[in-house]
């Protein structure tokens, strides 16, 4: 990746972090993951409405770092009209992505994560959405962690 594209992607970043897109609760929705990364005290609920098995409308609420709200900005915008199997290929693409730096599939705006792999300490962050969201498709109402059950 070129230098020019990175700082395209961190201005991308720095837009979705301050300026979240569908930040707000979803009052007719179904479904509902929650996660929370410990470790930078990133805390998230993501609220989906799906219908058959089409995600019909994502929202998301919470705080965290600026990655971690971007990262879940950007997951409500492409993930809005795909069905739960989908969003389930798009959840280990993007955990790929998040670890290796590269994708084969096309990811959209959500490639401007791929440079999270730099910083590993960051990787959690930026996935901790798409786990909420895996949550929320799978089963309803569950809570999922970065870091295991201490006790
Ligand atoms: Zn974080």
């Amino acid at each position: 990746m070129n230098d020019e594209l990175l700082e395209l992607y961190q201005e991308l970043i720095l837009d979705h972090s301050r300026r979240p897109r569908n930040f707000r609760t979803l009052p007719d929705a179904n479904h509902r993951g929650q996660g929370t990364n410990p470790i930078c005290g990133d805390n998230y609920t993501i609220y989906a409405r799906i219908e058959g098995s089409t995600v019909k409308d994502l929202a998301f609420q919470g705080s965290g770092c600026a990655i971690s709200k971007a990262s879940a900005s950007l997951l409500t915008e492409a993930l809005v009209g795909k069905t739960c199997l989908e969003v389930q290929t798009i959840f280990n693409a993007v955990r790929d992505m998040l670890t290796t730096g590269r994708t084969d599939s096309d990811l959209g705006k959500v490639v401007a994560l791929a440079g999270v792999h730099k910083f590993p300490e960051r990787i959690k962050c930026a996935v901790l959405p798409w786990h909420a969201m895996l949550a929320a498709v799978t089963e309803a109402g569950t809570t999922v962690s970065t870091e295991a059950k201490k006790d």
